[in-house]
Protein backbone atom coordinates (compact mmCIF):
# COMPACT_ATOMS: atom_id res chain seq x y z
CA UNK A 1 0.00 0.00 0.00
CA UNK A 2 1.08 3.51 -0.94
CA UNK A 3 1.37 5.88 2.26
CA UNK A 4 -0.59 9.28 1.48
CA UNK A 5 2.76 11.79 2.60
CA UNK A 6 1.84 15.45 3.38
CA UNK A 7 3.66 18.42 3.80
CA UNK A 8 1.19 19.58 7.01
CA UNK A 9 2.11 23.37 7.99
CA UNK A 10 0.72 25.25 11.03
CA UNK A 11 -2.59 26.64 10.76
CA UNK A 12 -5.30 28.72 11.55
CA UNK A 13 -6.04 26.41 14.80
CA UNK A 14 -2.35 26.30 15.94
CA UNK A 15 -2.11 30.29 15.34
CA UNK A 16 -4.96 31.31 16.95
CA UNK A 17 -7.37 31.44 20.17
CA UNK A 18 -9.44 28.04 20.10
CA UNK A 19 -11.21 25.82 22.27
CA UNK A 20 -9.64 22.26 22.35
CA UNK A 21 -12.02 20.66 24.88
CA UNK A 22 -13.57 18.64 22.22
CA UNK A 23 -16.49 18.98 23.60
CA UNK A 24 -18.97 18.31 20.94
CA UNK A 25 -22.71 19.68 21.25
CA UNK A 26 -24.42 23.21 20.32
CA UNK A 27 -22.81 25.88 22.14
CA UNK A 28 -22.70 29.48 21.98
CA UNK A 29 -18.67 30.23 22.61
CA UNK A 30 -16.73 33.29 23.39
CA UNK A 31 -12.75 34.62 22.65
CA UNK A 32 -12.33 31.34 20.27
CA UNK A 33 -11.28 31.76 16.28
CA UNK A 34 -12.15 28.02 16.36
CA UNK A 35 -12.76 24.61 18.32
CA UNK A 36 -11.11 21.26 18.17
CA UNK A 37 -13.58 18.73 16.76
CA UNK A 38 -13.16 15.50 15.08
CA UNK A 39 -15.04 14.49 11.42
CA UNK A 40 -18.08 11.56 12.43
CA UNK A 41 -17.02 8.30 10.80
CA UNK A 42 -19.10 7.33 7.78
CA UNK A 43 -20.48 3.80 7.59
CA UNK A 44 -19.70 2.82 4.19
CA UNK A 45 -17.25 5.20 2.24
CA UNK A 46 -17.07 5.04 -1.06
CA UNK A 47 -15.08 7.52 -3.75
CA UNK A 48 -17.32 8.91 -6.06
CA UNK A 49 -14.89 11.32 -8.02
CA UNK A 50 -11.53 12.71 -7.24
CA UNK A 51 -9.59 15.79 -8.98
CA UNK A 52 -6.13 14.45 -10.35
CA UNK A 53 -5.01 18.18 -10.95
CA UNK A 54 -6.41 19.58 -7.42
CA UNK A 55 -4.32 16.24 -5.75
CA UNK A 56 -1.41 17.61 -7.64
CA UNK A 57 -1.78 20.94 -6.23
CA UNK A 58 -1.66 19.25 -2.59
CA UNK A 59 1.29 16.81 -3.89
CA UNK A 60 -0.88 13.63 -3.60
CA UNK A 61 0.13 11.18 -6.72
CA UNK A 62 -2.87 10.09 -9.11
CA UNK A 63 -1.92 6.31 -7.94
CA UNK A 64 -2.39 8.05 -4.15
CA UNK A 65 -6.44 8.27 -5.27
CA UNK A 66 -7.37 5.38 -5.22
CA UNK A 67 -5.71 3.97 -1.99
CA UNK A 68 -7.53 3.43 1.36
CA UNK A 69 -5.54 6.15 3.01
CA UNK A 70 -7.28 8.59 0.61
CA UNK A 71 -10.57 7.63 1.09
CA UNK A 72 -10.24 7.45 4.87
CA UNK A 73 -8.64 10.87 5.53
CA UNK A 74 -11.19 12.30 3.13
CA UNK A 75 -14.41 10.41 4.09
CA UNK A 76 -13.66 11.59 7.90
CA UNK A 77 -12.87 7.89 8.58
CA UNK A 78 -9.62 8.36 9.94
CA UNK A 79 -7.13 11.64 11.35
CA UNK A 80 -4.14 12.29 9.17
CA UNK A 81 -1.34 11.25 11.92
CA UNK A 82 -0.27 14.78 14.06
CA UNK A 83 -3.32 17.08 12.96
CA UNK A 84 -6.32 18.17 14.82
CA UNK A 85 -9.30 19.11 12.54
CA UNK A 86 -10.98 21.89 13.92
CA UNK A 87 -14.41 24.15 12.88
CA UNK A 88 -14.09 27.86 12.75
CA UNK A 89 -16.21 30.28 14.50
CA UNK A 90 -18.13 33.55 12.50
CA UNK A 91 -21.16 35.27 12.17
CA UNK A 92 -23.05 36.84 9.65
CA UNK A 93 -25.83 39.28 8.38
CA UNK A 94 -28.53 36.92 6.49
CA UNK A 95 -30.88 38.07 4.25
CA UNK A 96 -29.76 41.75 5.73
CA UNK A 97 -30.00 41.02 9.32
CA UNK A 98 -27.60 40.26 11.95
CA UNK A 99 -27.39 36.20 12.57
CA UNK A 100 -25.54 36.20 15.49
CA UNK A 101 -23.19 32.96 15.81
CA UNK A 102 -22.95 30.80 12.70
CA UNK A 103 -19.94 28.82 12.23
CA UNK A 104 -18.92 25.44 10.70
CA UNK A 105 -21.61 23.83 11.27
CA UNK A 106 -21.34 21.26 8.76
CA UNK A 107 -17.88 21.99 7.72
CA UNK A 108 -14.39 21.05 9.41
CA UNK A 109 -11.23 22.12 8.59
CA UNK A 110 -8.91 18.87 8.40
CA UNK A 111 -5.26 20.90 8.17
CA UNK A 112 -3.39 23.18 6.11
CA UNK A 113 -0.19 21.53 3.91
CA UNK A 114 2.09 23.76 1.70
CA UNK A 115 3.16 22.70 -1.63
CA UNK A 116 5.08 24.37 -4.48
CA UNK A 117 5.12 27.42 -2.34
CA UNK A 118 1.61 27.82 -1.91
CA UNK A 119 -0.39 26.79 0.84
CA UNK A 120 -4.07 25.29 1.26
CA UNK A 121 -6.52 24.33 3.77
CA UNK A 122 -8.30 21.08 3.41
CA UNK A 123 -12.10 21.19 4.40
CA UNK A 124 -14.26 18.47 4.80
CA UNK A 125 -17.88 19.55 4.15
CA UNK A 126 -20.72 16.88 5.76
CA UNK A 127 -18.33 14.97 8.00
CA UNK A 128 -20.73 15.60 11.05
CA UNK A 129 -22.07 17.85 13.79
CA UNK A 130 -19.64 20.42 15.36
CA UNK A 131 -19.99 22.83 17.97
CA UNK A 132 -21.26 25.59 15.42
CA UNK A 133 -24.07 23.24 14.05
CA UNK A 134 -27.00 24.43 16.21
CA UNK A 135 -29.74 22.50 15.33
CA UNK A 136 -28.59 20.76 12.17
CA UNK A 137 -26.65 17.62 11.50
CA UNK A 138 -23.95 18.37 10.39
CA UNK A 139 -24.38 16.45 7.45
CA UNK A 140 -24.62 17.27 3.78
CA UNK A 141 -26.65 15.16 0.96
CA UNK A 142 -25.27 13.79 -2.20
CA UNK A 143 -27.14 16.73 -4.17
CA UNK A 144 -26.11 19.05 -2.78
CA UNK A 145 -22.21 17.69 -2.65
CA UNK A 146 -22.42 16.98 -6.01
CA UNK A 147 -23.28 20.32 -7.02
CA UNK A 148 -21.27 21.74 -4.91
CA UNK A 149 -18.16 19.52 -6.12
CA UNK A 150 -18.75 20.59 -10.21
CA UNK A 151 -19.74 23.75 -9.98
CA UNK A 152 -16.16 24.97 -8.04
CA UNK A 153 -14.00 23.13 -10.43
CA UNK A 154 -16.17 24.06 -13.26
CA UNK A 155 -15.84 27.78 -11.73
CA UNK A 156 -11.78 26.95 -11.67
CA UNK A 157 -11.97 26.25 -15.56
CA UNK A 158 -14.01 29.30 -16.53
CA UNK A 159 -11.39 31.46 -15.11
CA UNK A 160 -13.07 32.67 -11.91
CA UNK A 161 -11.92 32.82 -8.28
CA UNK A 162 -13.12 29.96 -6.24
CA UNK A 163 -12.56 27.37 -3.65
CA UNK A 164 -12.23 24.16 -5.05
CA UNK A 165 -12.77 20.31 -4.83
CA UNK A 166 -10.27 17.46 -4.03
CA UNK A 167 -13.01 14.94 -4.15
CA UNK A 168 -16.73 13.90 -3.79
CA UNK A 169 -17.25 10.84 -1.32
CA UNK A 170 -20.75 9.41 -0.48
CA UNK A 171 -20.88 7.93 3.08
CA UNK A 172 -23.08 5.27 3.29
CA UNK A 173 -25.13 6.79 5.88
CA UNK A 174 -28.68 7.99 5.05
CA UNK A 175 -29.90 12.13 5.52
CA UNK A 176 -33.13 13.48 6.77
CA UNK A 177 -34.02 16.70 4.76
CA UNK A 178 -37.17 18.57 3.95
CA UNK A 179 -36.37 19.41 0.53
CA UNK A 180 -39.74 21.77 -0.10
CA UNK A 181 -39.78 22.89 3.52
CA UNK A 182 -43.20 21.85 3.81
CA UNK A 183 -43.34 18.86 6.31
CA UNK A 184 -42.64 15.99 3.94
CA UNK A 185 -39.12 15.22 4.84
CA UNK A 186 -37.41 12.22 3.30
CA UNK A 187 -33.74 10.47 3.73
CA UNK A 188 -31.70 10.69 1.24
CA UNK A 189 -27.99 9.49 0.64
CA UNK A 190 -25.29 11.30 2.64
CA UNK A 191 -22.06 12.51 1.03
CA UNK A 192 -18.94 14.65 1.90
CA UNK A 193 -16.62 17.21 -0.36
CA UNK A 194 -13.52 17.53 0.62
CA UNK A 195 -12.99 21.34 -0.55
CA UNK A 196 -9.41 22.98 -0.88
CA UNK A 197 -8.64 27.00 -0.54
CA UNK A 198 -5.64 28.85 1.08
CA UNK A 199 -8.20 30.05 3.44
CA UNK A 200 -11.64 29.42 4.29
CA UNK A 201 -12.08 32.67 6.40
CA UNK A 202 -15.20 34.79 5.91
CA UNK A 203 -16.42 37.99 6.74
CA UNK A 204 -18.35 36.84 9.42
CA UNK A 205 -15.34 35.14 11.02
CA UNK A 206 -14.36 39.27 11.65
CA UNK A 207 -17.78 40.00 12.44
CA UNK A 208 -18.53 38.11 15.34
CA UNK A 209 -15.61 38.90 17.21
CA UNK A 210 -16.48 42.59 17.01
CA UNK A 211 -20.46 42.27 17.69
CA UNK A 212 -18.75 40.23 20.99
CA UNK A 213 -16.24 43.29 21.69
CA UNK A 214 -13.33 40.21 21.72
CA UNK A 215 -10.89 43.28 19.75
CA UNK A 216 -7.65 41.16 20.95
CA UNK A 217 -8.81 38.12 19.07
CA UNK A 218 -10.17 40.32 16.06
CA UNK A 219 -6.62 41.58 15.75
CA UNK A 220 -4.74 37.67 16.02
CA UNK A 221 -7.51 37.02 13.33
CA UNK A 222 -6.64 40.01 11.15
CA UNK A 223 -3.01 39.94 11.62
CA UNK A 224 -3.41 35.98 10.56
CA UNK A 225 -4.93 36.70 7.83
CA UNK A 226 -2.86 39.39 6.20
CA UNK A 227 0.67 37.44 7.21
CA UNK A 228 -0.72 34.44 5.72
CA UNK A 229 -2.88 35.13 2.74
CA UNK A 230 -1.68 38.79 1.66
CA UNK A 231 2.10 38.95 2.33
CA UNK A 232 2.53 42.04 -0.10
CA UNK A 233 1.04 43.85 2.64
CA UNK A 234 4.09 45.32 5.20
CA UNK A 235 2.59 48.05 6.51
CA UNK A 236 2.11 48.48 9.95
CA UNK A 237 -0.61 50.24 12.30
CA UNK A 238 -3.79 51.42 11.12
CA UNK A 239 -2.37 51.52 7.40
CA UNK A 240 -2.22 47.83 7.26
CA UNK A 241 -5.77 47.07 8.17
CA UNK A 242 -6.78 50.02 5.73
CA UNK A 243 -4.83 48.28 2.70
CA UNK A 244 -6.10 45.13 3.94
CA UNK A 245 -9.65 46.05 3.53
CA UNK A 246 -8.59 47.79 0.41
CA UNK A 247 -7.20 45.22 -0.97
CA UNK A 248 -10.54 43.06 -0.06
CA UNK A 249 -13.08 45.43 -1.94
CA UNK A 250 -10.87 45.04 -5.06
CA UNK A 251 -10.52 41.50 -4.86
CA UNK A 252 -14.76 41.44 -4.16
CA UNK A 253 -15.41 43.87 -6.99
CA UNK A 254 -13.40 41.68 -9.23
CA UNK A 255 -15.76 38.46 -8.54
CA UNK A 256 -18.79 40.23 -8.98
CA UNK A 257 -17.66 40.94 -12.24
CA UNK A 258 -16.62 37.71 -13.34
CA UNK A 259 -19.83 36.35 -11.77
CA UNK A 260 -21.48 39.01 -13.73
CA UNK A 261 -19.35 37.21 -17.27
CA UNK A 262 -20.63 34.38 -16.76
CA UNK A 263 -24.07 34.21 -15.69
CA UNK A 264 -23.36 32.94 -12.04
CA UNK A 265 -25.77 33.82 -9.45
CA UNK A 266 -24.82 32.33 -6.32
CA UNK A 267 -28.08 32.72 -4.43
CA UNK A 268 -27.07 33.28 -0.50
CA UNK A 269 -24.72 36.23 -0.51
CA UNK A 270 -24.80 36.43 2.87
CA UNK A 271 -22.00 38.09 5.20
CA UNK A 272 -20.89 34.35 6.30
CA UNK A 273 -20.52 33.14 2.33
CA UNK A 274 -18.38 35.72 1.17
CA UNK A 275 -14.72 34.96 1.09
CA UNK A 276 -12.11 37.18 2.75
CA UNK A 277 -9.60 36.38 0.06
CA UNK A 278 -12.09 37.43 -2.95
CA UNK A 279 -13.10 33.96 -4.26
CA UNK A 280 -16.97 31.91 -4.91
CA UNK A 281 -17.25 29.90 -1.68
CA UNK A 282 -20.22 28.08 -0.45
CA UNK A 283 -22.04 26.57 -3.47
CA UNK A 284 -25.58 26.39 -1.72
CA UNK A 285 -28.69 27.36 -3.96
CA UNK A 286 -26.40 28.82 -6.76
CA UNK A 287 -27.78 29.09 -10.23
CA UNK A 288 -26.09 29.91 -13.57
CA UNK A 289 -29.11 32.30 -15.58
CA UNK A 290 -29.66 30.63 -18.45
CA UNK A 291 -32.30 33.97 -19.91
CA UNK A 292 -30.14 37.31 -19.23
CA UNK A 293 -33.18 37.80 -16.37
CA UNK A 294 -31.42 40.49 -13.66
CA UNK A 295 -34.70 39.84 -11.49
CA UNK A 296 -33.56 35.76 -11.21
CA UNK A 297 -32.52 34.51 -8.06
CA UNK A 298 -32.12 30.53 -8.01
CA UNK A 299 -33.04 30.61 -4.17
CA UNK A 300 -36.71 29.21 -3.05
CA UNK A 301 -35.52 31.22 0.54
CA UNK A 302 -35.10 34.54 -1.42
CA UNK A 303 -37.95 34.49 -3.65
CA UNK A 304 -40.12 37.01 -1.83
CA UNK A 305 -37.38 40.32 -2.35
CA UNK A 306 -34.88 38.76 -4.42
CA UNK A 307 -32.06 40.68 -2.76
CA UNK A 308 -29.24 38.05 -4.29
CA UNK A 309 -30.87 38.19 -7.60
CA UNK A 310 -28.17 38.53 -10.89
CA UNK A 311 -28.64 42.31 -11.08
CA UNK A 312 -28.12 42.80 -7.59
CA UNK A 313 -24.76 41.01 -6.77
CA UNK A 314 -22.13 44.03 -7.10
CA UNK A 315 -24.65 46.32 -4.78
CA UNK A 316 -24.95 43.02 -2.34
CA UNK A 317 -21.40 42.68 -2.18
CA UNK A 318 -20.94 46.60 -1.34
CA UNK A 319 -23.44 45.90 1.44
CA UNK A 320 -21.08 43.29 2.40
CA UNK A 321 -17.83 45.37 2.42
CA UNK A 322 -19.42 47.98 4.72
CA UNK A 323 -20.32 44.89 7.18
CA UNK A 324 -16.59 44.25 7.16
CA UNK A 325 -15.68 47.36 7.44
CA UNK A 326 -17.93 47.75 11.08
CA UNK A 327 -15.84 44.57 12.15
CA UNK A 328 -12.78 46.15 11.17
CA UNK A 329 -13.17 49.44 11.98
CA UNK A 330 -12.13 49.06 16.06
CA UNK A 331 -8.70 48.34 14.80
CA UNK A 332 -8.48 51.56 12.37
CA UNK A 333 -11.05 53.83 14.54
CA UNK A 334 -12.01 55.96 11.78
CA UNK A 335 -14.25 55.61 9.11
CA UNK A 336 -13.00 58.02 6.33
CA UNK A 337 -10.41 55.48 5.06
CA UNK A 338 -13.12 52.98 4.49
CA UNK A 339 -15.91 55.45 3.07
CA UNK A 340 -13.30 56.49 0.22
CA UNK A 341 -13.06 52.92 -0.79
CA UNK A 342 -16.22 52.63 -0.40
CA UNK A 343 -16.65 55.78 -2.84
CA UNK A 344 -13.92 53.59 -5.46
CA UNK A 345 -15.90 50.98 -5.59
CA UNK A 346 -19.22 52.93 -6.54
CA UNK A 347 -16.83 54.87 -8.74
CA UNK A 348 -15.52 52.11 -10.59
CA UNK A 349 -17.88 49.48 -11.22
CA UNK A 350 -19.51 50.92 -14.05
CA UNK A 351 -16.19 51.11 -16.20
CA UNK A 352 -15.27 48.46 -14.78
CA UNK A 353 -18.70 46.44 -15.89
CA UNK A 354 -18.41 48.44 -19.38
CA UNK A 355 -15.04 46.79 -19.78
CA UNK A 356 -15.76 43.17 -19.45
CA UNK A 357 -19.06 43.75 -21.56
CA UNK A 358 -16.69 45.42 -24.46
CA UNK A 359 -14.91 41.97 -23.97
CA UNK A 360 -17.91 39.52 -24.16
CA UNK A 361 -18.60 41.97 -27.59
CA UNK A 362 -15.46 41.13 -28.86
CA UNK A 363 -14.07 44.81 -28.58
CA UNK A 364 -10.62 45.74 -27.80
CA UNK A 365 -11.15 48.96 -26.26
CA UNK A 366 -13.58 50.94 -24.93
CA UNK A 367 -15.33 53.94 -26.37
CA UNK A 368 -17.72 56.55 -24.99
CA UNK A 369 -20.37 55.26 -27.25
CA UNK A 370 -20.16 51.65 -26.09
CA UNK A 371 -22.31 52.27 -23.07
CA UNK A 372 -25.14 53.04 -24.71
CA UNK A 373 -24.59 50.29 -27.41
CA UNK A 374 -24.20 47.72 -24.02
CA UNK A 375 -27.02 49.37 -22.19
CA UNK A 376 -29.38 49.09 -25.57
CA UNK A 377 -28.18 45.35 -25.44
CA UNK A 378 -28.93 44.66 -21.98
CA UNK A 379 -32.49 46.23 -22.12
CA UNK A 380 -33.33 44.31 -25.30
CA UNK A 381 -32.18 40.88 -23.43
CA UNK A 382 -34.13 41.61 -20.81
CA UNK A 383 -37.29 42.01 -22.61
CA UNK A 384 -37.13 39.01 -24.38
CA UNK A 385 -35.78 35.45 -22.78
CA UNK A 386 -32.61 34.71 -24.74
CA UNK A 387 -30.56 32.51 -23.69
CA UNK A 388 -27.32 34.31 -22.40
CA UNK A 389 -24.38 31.67 -23.19
CA UNK A 390 -25.65 31.10 -26.53
CA UNK A 391 -26.31 34.37 -26.89
CA UNK A 392 -22.22 35.29 -26.30
CA UNK A 393 -21.50 32.18 -28.11
CA UNK A 394 -22.63 32.64 -31.14
CA UNK A 395 -22.11 36.71 -31.27
CA UNK A 396 -18.59 35.82 -32.61
CA UNK A 397 -19.97 34.23 -35.52
CA UNK A 398 -20.35 37.98 -36.49
CA UNK A 399 -18.03 38.95 -39.42
CA UNK A 400 -17.41 42.65 -40.46
CA UNK A 401 -18.83 42.08 -43.89
CA UNK A 402 -22.32 41.02 -42.28
CA UNK A 403 -22.95 44.72 -42.31
CA UNK A 404 -24.44 44.96 -45.56
CA UNK A 405 -25.82 41.67 -45.69
CA UNK A 406 -30.16 40.85 -45.78
CA UNK A 407 -31.67 41.45 -42.14
CA UNK A 408 -32.37 37.54 -41.85
CA UNK A 409 -29.01 36.52 -42.45
CA UNK A 410 -28.19 38.96 -39.53
CA UNK A 411 -30.46 37.54 -37.44
CA UNK A 412 -29.57 33.61 -38.39
CA UNK A 413 -26.19 34.28 -36.19
CA UNK A 414 -27.76 34.57 -32.91
CA UNK A 415 -31.38 32.97 -33.62
CA UNK A 416 -30.45 29.56 -31.46
CA UNK A 417 -30.19 32.21 -28.74
CA UNK A 418 -34.33 32.48 -28.14
CA UNK A 419 -36.51 30.66 -26.28
CA UNK A 420 -39.21 31.95 -28.42
CA UNK A 421 -39.96 32.58 -32.10
CA UNK A 422 -41.94 35.50 -31.70
CA UNK A 423 -39.39 37.52 -30.22
CA UNK A 424 -38.00 37.75 -34.07
CA UNK A 425 -40.75 38.83 -35.76
CA UNK A 426 -42.03 42.62 -36.00
CA UNK A 427 -40.85 45.17 -33.81
CA UNK A 428 -38.84 42.92 -31.82
CA UNK A 429 -36.76 41.95 -34.92
CA UNK A 430 -36.53 45.25 -36.00
CA UNK A 431 -34.96 46.33 -32.30
CA UNK A 432 -32.47 43.29 -32.89
CA UNK A 433 -31.90 44.38 -36.38
CA UNK A 434 -31.34 48.12 -35.03
CA UNK A 435 -29.15 46.90 -32.31
CA UNK A 436 -27.10 44.41 -34.84
CA UNK A 437 -26.24 47.21 -37.24
CA UNK A 438 -24.89 49.25 -34.85
CA UNK A 439 -22.62 46.28 -33.27
CA UNK A 440 -21.73 45.55 -36.55
CA UNK A 441 -21.00 49.35 -37.44
CA UNK A 442 -18.71 49.36 -34.24
CA UNK A 443 -17.14 45.89 -35.10
CA UNK A 444 -15.98 47.80 -38.32
CA UNK A 445 -14.37 50.77 -36.71
CA UNK A 446 -12.41 48.33 -34.65
CA UNK A 447 -8.52 47.36 -35.55
CA UNK A 448 -9.55 43.17 -34.86
CA UNK A 449 -9.84 40.90 -37.82
CA UNK A 450 -13.26 38.86 -37.35
CA UNK A 451 -10.34 35.50 -36.69
CA UNK A 452 -8.97 37.86 -34.32
CA UNK A 453 -11.73 38.52 -32.68
CA UNK A 454 -13.33 35.01 -32.44
CA UNK A 455 -10.63 34.05 -30.73
CA UNK A 456 -10.19 37.01 -28.37
CA UNK A 457 -14.33 36.55 -27.96
CA UNK A 458 -14.30 32.62 -27.27
CA UNK A 459 -11.57 33.08 -24.68
CA UNK A 460 -14.10 34.89 -22.03
CA UNK A 461 -17.60 33.58 -23.63
CA UNK A 462 -17.77 29.99 -22.37
CA UNK A 463 -19.33 27.66 -24.18
CA UNK A 464 -20.60 25.28 -21.39
CA UNK A 465 -21.58 26.32 -18.43
CA UNK A 466 -23.28 24.09 -15.11
CA UNK A 467 -26.63 25.31 -16.27
CA UNK A 468 -29.23 23.39 -13.67
CA UNK A 469 -30.79 21.25 -15.29
CA UNK A 470 -27.59 19.44 -16.15
CA UNK A 471 -26.70 19.58 -12.59
CA UNK A 472 -30.56 17.71 -11.99
CA UNK A 473 -29.94 15.52 -14.53
CA UNK A 474 -26.48 14.20 -12.85
CA UNK A 475 -27.83 14.35 -9.44
CA UNK A 476 -30.75 11.84 -10.43
CA UNK A 477 -28.82 9.64 -12.22
CA UNK A 478 -26.63 9.68 -9.37
CA UNK A 479 -29.01 8.49 -7.08
CA UNK A 480 -29.43 5.95 -9.32
CA UNK A 481 -25.94 4.80 -8.53
CA UNK A 482 -25.19 5.95 -12.65
CA UNK A 483 -22.18 8.36 -12.58
CA UNK A 484 -21.81 8.07 -16.25
CA UNK A 485 -23.29 11.67 -16.94
CA UNK A 486 -21.34 13.29 -13.91
CA UNK A 487 -18.01 11.94 -15.41
CA UNK A 488 -18.98 13.17 -18.50
CA UNK A 489 -19.77 16.70 -17.62
CA UNK A 490 -16.73 17.02 -14.77
CA UNK A 491 -14.67 16.43 -18.26
CA UNK A 492 -16.61 18.76 -20.25
CA UNK A 493 -16.41 21.57 -18.00
CA UNK A 494 -12.64 21.24 -17.34
CA UNK A 495 -11.82 23.33 -21.03
CA UNK A 496 -15.44 25.49 -20.95
CA UNK A 497 -13.95 27.41 -23.98
CA UNK A 498 -13.08 24.92 -26.35
CA UNK A 499 -15.31 23.56 -28.75
CA UNK A 500 -15.80 19.98 -27.86
CA UNK A 501 -18.07 18.65 -30.34
CA UNK A 502 -18.81 15.46 -29.42
CA UNK A 503 -20.43 16.79 -25.96
CA UNK A 504 -22.26 19.37 -28.18
CA UNK A 505 -25.64 18.31 -26.68
CA UNK A 506 -24.53 20.81 -23.36
CA UNK A 507 -24.60 23.23 -25.74
CA UNK A 508 -28.38 24.00 -25.29
CA UNK A 509 -30.89 26.41 -24.46
CA UNK A 510 -32.70 24.89 -21.29
CA UNK A 511 -35.70 22.23 -21.67
CA UNK A 512 -39.23 22.99 -21.47
CA UNK A 513 -39.14 20.29 -18.59
CA UNK A 514 -36.89 22.50 -16.59
CA UNK A 515 -38.46 25.87 -16.41
CA UNK A 516 -39.89 25.77 -13.30
CA UNK A 517 -39.02 22.06 -11.62
CA UNK A 518 -37.46 21.79 -8.36
CA UNK A 519 -34.02 21.55 -8.68
CA UNK A 520 -33.26 22.74 -11.69
CA UNK A 521 -34.53 26.36 -11.86
CA UNK A 522 -35.14 26.86 -7.92
CA UNK A 523 -33.63 25.40 -4.99
CA UNK A 524 -33.50 25.75 -1.39
CA UNK A 525 -30.80 26.49 1.39
CA UNK A 526 -31.93 22.80 2.80
CA UNK A 527 -28.78 20.12 1.86
P1 LIG B 1 -25.30 28.19 4.48
O1 LIG B 1 -26.65 28.72 4.22
O2 LIG B 1 -25.01 26.86 3.88
O3 LIG B 1 -24.23 29.18 4.19
O4 LIG B 1 -25.24 27.90 6.06
C1 LIG B 1 -25.48 28.86 7.03
C2 LIG B 1 -25.10 28.29 8.36
O5 LIG B 1 -25.84 27.12 8.63
C3 LIG B 1 -23.64 27.89 8.50
O6 LIG B 1 -23.24 28.16 9.81
C4 LIG B 1 -23.66 26.43 8.22
O7 LIG B 1 -22.58 25.75 8.82
C5 LIG B 1 -24.99 26.03 8.89
N1 LIG B 1 -25.53 24.81 8.30
C6 LIG B 1 -26.10 24.65 7.08
N2 LIG B 1 -26.48 23.37 6.90
C7 LIG B 1 -26.12 22.70 8.01
C8 LIG B 1 -26.24 21.34 8.43
N3 LIG B 1 -26.77 20.40 7.66
N4 LIG B 1 -25.76 21.03 9.66
C9 LIG B 1 -25.21 21.95 10.45
N5 LIG B 1 -25.08 23.23 10.11
C10 LIG B 1 -25.53 23.61 8.91
MG1 LIG C 1 -22.34 29.01 4.22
Amino acid sequence: MVKLKLNIIKGLAESLPVDNSMVNRPQQVSNIAASLVNPTKPSDPKLLHASTEVAQLLGIGDDLIKENDFLKIFSGSEIYEGTKPYAMNYGGHQFGHWAGQLGDGRAINLFDVENQGQRWTLQLKGAGPTPYSRTADGFAVLRSSIREYLCSEAMYHLGVPTTRALSLIKTGDQVLRDVMYDGHPDYEPGAIVCRVAPSFIRFGNFEIHTRRSEFDVLQKLTDFTIENYFPENNLEGKEKYIAFFKEVSERTMKLMLEWHRVGFVHGVMNTDNMSILGVTIDFGPYGWVDDYNYGWTPNTTDRAHKRYRFGNQANIALWNLVQLANALYPLVEDVTPFEEIFATYQKEYRPAFLKMMTQKLGLMYVKETDDSLITALEKLMHEQELDMTIFFRNLSNFQKAHLTDHEDSKINVIKDAFYFDHDLLGESKEKWINWINQYLKRLNEDDLSDDERKVAMNSVNPKYVLRNYMAQMIIEAAEQEDYGPLNEVYDLLQKPYDEQLDLEKWFAKRPDWARNKVGASMLSCSS
